[in-house]
Formats: C-alpha cells, sequence, structure tokens
C-alpha cells in the first residue's frame, strides 16, 4: 500500500482520506465502510466484491484525485452478503461510523469493530450450528532442542473453545485434519514448511514474526488470562504450542477488538489420548463427510447422530473423529451409554428435557462479547430452565457418569430469575423499539412507555378537541418523518382555519399545519421515544453483564449437556439399530462375532438383508487376513465394517454385531483401491504409493490396517509384486505386526498363507450356478481359486462371444500358473525379506506368459498380437474397449 498511499492523497476528499487511513490499516482484508445507510467498498476490494456478489461496480468522484471504483450495498444486507464473502475465503473488517452523523462537526469518526474471517466468526448466518468453528495456529520448531516438532493450537471463538498441543512435525497435517479448521495461522518466515502440508482445505493466514516470538505469545496469553504463569493450565511446558496459542489469541483479540471475555481457559489437548485417523482414513471410512460428494449422506455421523441440542451435535462429530484410546476412559462413556440403553424410560426423559435446550455454548459466548440479542436472552433462560429437571433426573442414578454430569450441572437460577424478571416472553429482535422489559421492572421505563404509548389516545382527543372549535369536520392530525405530528384541512374548509394554525405544507387537495400545542406534545412524545430506546439499551447492557459474570458457569453447563446429549444419542442409536457393548481390552486380539457395517445396513434396498460377519485378527495368531473374492463381493465391506466397528468401540458406542472383544487400536490405517478414488480425480498409482508407505512408515504392532486392492493402480504384474511384498513386510517387521485385513483380487497371494504362519486366507462366498455367480456375502476360510471376473462381466453385459473366448484364453493361462520361489536370499535363507531386504517381488520368478497360441507362431502377425496383448492395461479398459480391440485383433490374426 505504501507507495499508493501518498500518490492517492494528492486532492482527494477529506471522507476518501478517512477510508484510506483505515484501509491501510487493514491491508488483508475487504473494508466494508459504512456511509449512512450503506457499506461502500472502494478500488481493489470493490472489484472483488461485485464479483463475488454479483453486484454493480461503480465509480465515486474522489475530489481531484482520480475516481474510485466503488461497490457497495444497503447496510441492512449484511447478514446476508457478509457470509458470501466469507464463504468465499475472504476477511472482512467491518468499519462503522463510531458518532452520531449528527453531532459530528467535520467528518464522521469512523472505525473498524470487527475483522470477520473464515476461522473467526460470531455471526449466526456464518456458522453451522453442528460443527465447530475453529481457527488453527501451527509453529514448527527450529531449534535444536525442538527441531522435528510443532505446536499447534486451535481455538473456536465461537465457543471459546481453546486448545494447545505439541506434536511430531510429521504428524500436523493428520492433526490438522481431525481438528478441520477453517483457517490455519503460520509464521510468514515458515514457507518451507508449510508447503509440507498436504491437505490445504482452509484459508491459510501467514502472520508477521513477531506474533510468533515466544516472548511476545507468552505475554499476550498471561494478559488475557490475568496470571503470572500458566501452570495452572498444565502447558507451561509446551514452548512452541504456548507460541502457537500466543499467535491464535493475538489474531482473534485484534480482529474481535479485543472482547474476548469468553475465553476462560486453554487446556492442552493430548494426542496420546485420542486414537490418530489420518485423513485418507477420515475420507475412506466417511466418518462425518462422504467421499463422493463430500456431503453428510452416507456417512457414519448421519447413522450416529440423533442429537438434540446443536452442542451435542458438534461434540457427536468430534468423538467420531477422535476416537480414544485409554480403556477407562472408554469404559466410562460405555458404562453411561449402556445404563441409557437398559433403561429406555430414563432415556427418554433425558432426551425429552434435552430438546429443550438450546446452543448454551454459543449463547454464552454471545453474552459474554456483547452480541446477545434479546431473542438470544430468552432462549439461554429456556435452557436454563430445563437444567433443574435433568438435575433432579439424574440424582438418583447408579450410573457414576450419568450422576456425575448432573450433579455438575450449576442450576444459575440467578440468571434464570434475572431474565424472567426483566424480560417479557416474546421479545422484539432488537433492543431500543420497546415493548422489551416486562411492566413493572423499572418505573421510570414505565412512565416513559406510557408517555409514548398515551400519544395515540392523545392524539385522537386532539383531533376532536380541534375539530369542535373549528368545525372543520374532515380535520385529522397525521404524522411524518420530515414535519412531525400536523393538522390536515382539506381544501374545501380552508377558509374555517383559525389564526393560530401555522401552516407547513401545502397537497393538491389540503393543507397541513403545525400549532404550539402540537408541537410541544410532540416534542414530549418523541423525547420520550428517545429517553425509552436508550434507557431500553442501557437496561439491558446491565442485563446482559450481570449474566457475562456466570460464563464460567455457562460454559461448563454446555460441556455437561453436550457430553450427555451425546451419550443419550448413542444409547438411542444403540437401541434402535440393534448394537451391542463391545468388550475393550488392553490386548491385541480383535474378535468381532456376526459384524455389520453400520451405514450399509442401513441403506441397502428394501428386502434385501445385510449379512453379518465374524473376523478374528490377532498380531499371535491370525494377524494379517488376506481376504480374495470377485468384484462386488462385499470385500470392501468387510474392511470398512472392522474399521468402524473398532472406531466406534473406541467412541464408547455400541457397535453393530452379536458380540464384539476389542483390543484397543492406537490408529487406523486404511488404504482404499484407487480407482475407488477417481471421483475425487486422485486415481493415480504414486498417491496409492505414498499412501501405502505412510502406512509402514507410521503403522505400530497395535494398530489396525486396512488395506483394499493395494496395486490395482498399476499392471497386474506389478501390482501383484508390490501387494506380495507388503503382505511379507507386515508380517515380518516386528515392530509393525499390525492387524491386517487385505483385500484383493489376486488369488496368487493366498499362496502366502502357506508360507507366514500369521497370515490366513478368507473369501467372500460366492456361487456359481448356471455359470453365473451367486453373491452369498459370506466371508470364510480358505483362499478363492479364481476370481470371477469373467462371470462378473457378463452380469455386467458383456457379449456372449466375448465371454467365452475370455474363458478360453483364461483356461491357457492358469494351465501356465505362476511359479512362486523361496527366496534366496543367503542373508535370508528363511526366504523371509527385512525391513532393508530387497524388494521382495525378487523372489517371486517371472510367470511363464508364453502361450502356446503364439510359441507356435513365431510369425510377424503373432509377433504383433503378442506386443498388442501385452500392452493392454485391462484393468484400464471398458467392456467396449475390450470388445473393439478383441475385434482388432481377430482381424488381424484373420488378415
Ligand atoms: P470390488 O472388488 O469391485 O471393489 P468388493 O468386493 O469390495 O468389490 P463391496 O464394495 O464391498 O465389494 O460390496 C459391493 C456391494 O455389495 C455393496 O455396495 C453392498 O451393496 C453389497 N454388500 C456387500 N457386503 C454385503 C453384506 N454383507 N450384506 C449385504 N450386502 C452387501
Amino acid at each position: 500500500m505504501g507507495k499508493g498511499k501518498t500518490k492517492k492523497a494528492q486532492g482527494q476528499t477529506p471522507l476518501m482520506r478517512q477510508y484510506y487511513k483505515i484501509k491501510d490499516r487493514h491491508p488483508h482484508a475487504i473494508l466494508l465502510f459504512r456511509m449512512g445507510d450503506f457499506y461502500e467498498t472502494f478500488d481493489a476490494d470493490a472489484k472483488t466484491v461485485s464479483q463475488v456478489l454479483g453486484i454493480t461496480l461503480t465509480k465515486r468522484a474522489n475530489g481531484k484525485a482520480q475516481d474510485v471504483p466503488l461497490a457497495g450495498f444497503p447496510h441492512h444486507a449484511l447478514d446476508n452478503y457478509l457470509p458470501k464473502l466469507v464463504t468465499a475465503g475472504l476477511r472482512v473488517a467491518i468499519c462503522e461510523q463510531l458518532e452520531d452523523p449528527k453531532m459530528a462537526r467535520t467528518i464522521v469518526k469512523r472505525g473498524v469493530i470487527e475483522v470477520v474471517t473464515p476461522g473467526i466468526s460470531f455471526h449466526d448466518q456464518l456458522l453451522n450450528p453442528k460443527r465447530a468453528n475453529y481457527l488453527a495456529a501451527v509453529c514448527w520448531g527450529r531449534e535444536r532442542s525442538d527441531k522435528g516438532w510443532a505446536g499447534v493450537a486451535f481455538l473456536d471463538a465461537s465457543t471459546g473453545e481453546f486448545s494447545v498441543t505439541e506434536v511430531p512435525a510429521e504428524q500436523v497435517d493428520a492433526l490438522l485434519q481431525t481438528i478441520a479448521p477453517a483457517e490455519v495461522l503460520v509464521d510468514k518466515r515458515q514457507r518451507g514448511e508449510v508447503q509440507e502440508l498436504r491437505f490445504q482445505d482452509y484459508l491459510l493466514s501467514p502472520q508477521e514474526d513477531w506474533v510468533f516470538g515466544y516472548d511476545f505469545a507468552y505475554e499476550t496469553l498471561l494478559r488475557h488470562f490475568q496470571t503470572h504463569s500458566l501452570k495452572g493450565y498444565g502447558v507451561e511446558d509446551l514452548k512452541l504450542g504456548l507460541v502457537a496459542a500466543g499467535a491464535a489469541l493475538y489474531y482473534v483479540g485484534d480482529t474481535q477488538k479485543g472482547k474476548l471475555p469468553h475465553i476462560r481457559r486453554i487446556q492442552r489437548f493430548r494426542s496420546d489420548d485420542f486414537m490418530a485417523l489420518d485423513p485418507q482414513t477420515k475420507r475412506n471410512l466417511e466418518l462425518v463427510a462422504s467421499m463422493q460428494h463430500g456431503g453428510q449422506e452416507g456417512t457414519l455421523v448421519q447413522i450416529l447422530d440423533a442429537t438434540l441440542t446443536p452442542m451435542g451435535g458438534r461434540l457427536l462429530r468430534k468423538w467420531l473423529v477422535r476416537p480414544l484410546r485409554t480403556v477407562d476412559n472408554i469404559e466410562k462413556r460405555l458404562e453411561a451409554v449402556d445404563a441409557l440403553v437398559t433403561s429406555p424410560r430414563m432415556r427418554e426423559h433425558l432426551r425429552t428435557e434435552l430438546g429443550e435446550v438450546g446452543d448454551l455454548e454459543r449463547l454464552a459466548a454471545k453474552v459474554a462479547t456483547n452480541r446477545a440479542m434479546p431473542r438470544d436472552m430468552v432462549h439461554l433462560k429456556l435452557t436454563l430452565k430445563q437444567i433443574p429437571k435433568l438435575k433432579s433426573l439424574l440424582h438418583d442414578e447408579a450410573c457414576d457418569t450419568l450422576r456425575k454430569l448432573g450433579d455438575n450441572l450449576t442450576l444459575c437460577t440467578d440468571v434464570v430469575e434475572r431474565i424472567e424478571r426483566a424480560l417479557v416472553d416474546e421479545p422484539p429482535a432488537l433492543v431500543g423499539q420497546g415493548g422489551l422489559f416486562r411492566e413493572g421492572y423499572h418505573d421510570a421505563l414505565d412512565e416513559l412507555r406510557h408517555i409514548a404509548t398515551s400519544a395515540k389516545d392523545w392524539v385522537a382527543r386532539m383531533q376532536q378537541k380541534e375539530s369542535e372549535r373549528t368545525g372543520i369536520t374532515s380535520l385529522k392530525v397525521g404524522f411524518n418523518k420530515v414535519f412531525g405530528y400536523y393538522l390536515e384541512v382539506t381544501n374545501a374548509h380552508k377558509d374555517k382555519v383559525p389564526d393560530d394554525f401555522i401552516r407547513k405544507q401545502t397537497l393538491v387537495n389540503s393543507e397541513r399545519y403545525i400549532t404550539p400545542e402540537l408541537k410541544e406534545y410532540e416534542e414530549k412524545i418523541l423525547t420520550a421515544e428517545e429517553k425509552m430506546a436508550s434507557l431500553e439499551q442501557q437496561l439491558f447492557d446491565e442485563l446482559r453483564m450481570a449474566v457475562a459474570e456466570e460464563t464460567t458457569a455457562l460454559q461448563l453447563n454446555a460441556s455437561y449437556l453436550a457430553m450427555l446429549d451425546c451419550l443419550a444419542s448413542l444409547a438411542y442409536t444403540a437401541e434402535r439399530n440393534q448394537y451391542v457393548r463391545p468388550e475393550v481390552h488392553d490386548g491385541t486380539e480383535l474378535s468381532i462375532e456376526e459384524g455389520r457395517h453400520p451405514v450399509v445396513e442401513q441403506t441397502l434396498p428394501a428386502g434385501e438383508p445385510f449379512i453379518p460377519n465374524s473376523v478374528n485378527l490377532d498380531p499371535d495368531g491370525e494377524q494379517i487376513l488376506v481376504i480374495t473374492g470377485p468384484n462386488m463381493a462385499g470385500k470392501s465391506v468387510v474392511l470398512r465394517q472392522t474399521g468402524l466397528i473398532v472406531l466406534l468401540a473406541q467412541v464408547g458406542s455400541f457397535v453393530p454385531a452379536a458380540k464384539a472383544r476389542i483390543g484397543v487400536v492406537d490408529r487406523i490405517f486404511t488404504r482404499v483401491g484407487a480407482s475407488d478414488n477417481l471421483a475425487a480425480g486422485e486415481s493415480t498409482f504414486l498417491v496409492e504409493m505414498n499412501e501405502t508407505a505412510n502406512i509402514l512408515n507410521n503403522a505400530t504392532a497395535r494398530s489396525l490396517i486396512l488395506l483394499d486392492e493395494v496395486g490395482r493402480g498399476t499392471s497386474t504384474f506389478d501390482g501383484l509384486s508390490i501387494a506380495w511384498a507388503l503382505v511379507e513386510y507386515l508380517h515380518e517387521a516386528p515392530e509393525l505386526a499390525a492387524r491386517t485385513l487385505f483385500a484383493t483380487h489376486y488369488h496368487e497371494l493366498n499362496e502366502l498363507a502357506n508360507r507366514y504362519p500369521r497370515v490366513r486366507n478368507y473369501r467372500i462366498q460366492v456361487q456359481e450356478h448356471d455359470g453365473k455367480v451367486i453373491f452369498l456375502r459370506k466371508l470364510i476360510p480358505g483362499g478363492a481359486d479364481h476370481s470371477y471376473g469373467i462371470e462378473v462381466a457378463r452380469m455386467a453385459g458383456l457379449p456372449e462371444p466375448v465371454i467365452q473366448r475370455a474363458k478360453e484364453v483364461l483356461r491357457q493361462l492358469e494351465s501356465q500358473h505362476l511359479v512362486v520361489e523361496e527366496a534366496s536370499d543367503p542373508a535370508h535363507g528363511d526366504g523371509i525379506p527385512s525391513r532393508s531386504a530387497q524388494p521382495v517381488a525378487a523372489t517371486i520368478d517371472e510367470p511363464d506368459f508364453q502361450m502356446s497360441l503364439f510359441t507356435a507362431a513365431p510369425d510377424p502377425v503373432a509377433e504383433q498380437l503378442k506386443d498388442t496383448l501385452r500392452s493392454l492395461d485391462l484393468n484400464r479398459m471398458t467392456p467396449i474397449e475390450a470388445l473393439m480391440k478383441l475385434d482388432e485383433l481377430r482381424r488381424l490374426v484373420e488378415g
């Protein structure tokens, strides 16, 4: 802005000079500049705004300086336009007139009262009631002592939630994905680290380096919390974390002009307490967003969410993406859910009362930050009125967790009584328009209200009196904004107008007059209304401030209510969908009897039953299950349901199974076939391998790995080799020994079970009947002997000649089946590769792909046939392409 500033300053109007002065302080935000009833934007801002909002771009004269582009909208349209600007990823600074223009001697004083950004908003229109709105800040360590680490803070300004943690640098991506912030602050010097972040579906806001200085950050935190240290919050030792936290707090404070009384504490987020879920796993398991369109349709949360309060809905989402890792914590939740499952009466009572509870978390924040409107206060009161009912309901509850939640709720009786005494049950939307406070609440207000409301009677009396005095029967008292009260006389009675009427306005058919008496009364009414408005505002502020004193209690209540809501919701879903309580333990055995996929079972077409399946995994026994079966058999469903059942159990939910014993899992990893990701435009072999590498580098013996068709993104033999090597590696690297489900088309992998004791073969049962495949969907021990691809191709409608020919080719291919040899590496005489060993693919002999068809025909046609066939990527061909290719080949042979 520097150079532009001086140039623009010459010959500018005072108003534009004021504008540029303010704009200079907010160079990275769109400045909405209040002028009378409009918000105006200028220059580049105007161009952006007109584009985003689809409003007209015009010009404004600027004294002797050049005209400036201008785009604006009426102030009452802010609620409509602000969300559009912010969801377009813009920061918006709202600049208001800070004094009454009538009082201003020169130019009206203006100032920015708030900056709204994707990560910071208090506006209902911008917030999703079911979703937290996080601002995150990340600070990577650069000193010798903290290199390789990063501090991450996240803050939800709409509720006051504020947490901090430190994680190894490579986990920042996963953590950010778990939190899903709308905006992330980084030190602008740390560009290199930022580039490492893979999934940037948030607004990145680089900040000046001093914002990320330790002393500055620490001071900012101490000043805010008014403490001498941060020991009381248990975060003092998190050096990098505090830098991030300080930066986040400073940023929010700066945008809100310091109004942050609702941020009352900072919590340590212990990532070790939670199961880590990397971005692709969250996506593949479709926890809160569907893979296809990113919406909620077909997600776990959609099936599970029966919460009744917005904060309960938000908490449930957090629980789902951050399952627990300690048996004790999981058991506490399970106990509570169990209690509510076994006592339907209690559950329904609880849910009925929760149904009347509003968004206490955000209401409390609004009150504390001076944004609460009259209806918010009434809403708050109604919510708090539910608390005594909930407390007494839970008073004698046998389940500790539930009873404690009830005990912890604070009645806040003073707040309820105060609001009750003050405000009418259905107040107007705004303060200052009258009708907000109850009669009898405040004497002076009642008196002013009386004057204002008695105006009507007075007007009627005055009209009658003057009409009688003058004999003008049609005389009327009217009111308009320009002249105030007036007496209107039609032209027919003009001659009867007495001398004390003062003429003010002439219309076509009538004249308007005033009298001193009328003006005197008008003065009284108008000042009464004015006084009433300001007294109402003052009383409302007092009420709000009194309620704000209780912010901490309100916030704690909100968190307990959210927990009760989540637990009741889990119990409700468990009952409705017939889930059972899982047994969660510290061992590594994982046993699911008759498990079901929570989403698929709810979405199958009517009449199509879901077939349950059992899965047993144990690093000491059945560590790796190789699951074969034709396309469409149900392999992915078995994999995903296993992941979801484990996840649900660790969330503290009941699970869709007949019985489940879950040895706690530290991380779930998933890798789904490349083509399954086509919709997201990520179907590259490289992505597949990147993700697989991530698994191998980060999994531990406590992890659960779900691999679906790894290797599918490349040619058959490459894919098979990689898949083979992967299974061997997972079996042999002792620190990895993770429980693994490996779904594959390559029935050749069944050979692995003969070589490795902890690899087992399973297949999804299908039946062939009249040459057709019937899917039985049952997971049974033993490998599949072939992949039924051709049968499935028939079901898909491939013409019979192609099917027949394909069978013929297959028979010939199978007669030359793969030969797999023991590894002959002398360092690993047992044929087992170690972590640093050569690629295991080398231990499989190149299969003899020579077919008699070709060996008997060493002529050029055969050569050409061979080349063409070899170059075909069967995995990527459509049936039509295959058919056309076949036709082409036949013509080649037939000459
Ligand atoms: P592909 O190899 O082509 O990816 P797949 O073997 O992974 O196929 P899935 O995607 O798991 O097959 O399942 C295909 C469809 O079969 C599912 O969308 C679902 O409609 C149905 N299905 C799968 N498992 C079951 C089951 N246990 N009970 C009922 N229907 C099932």
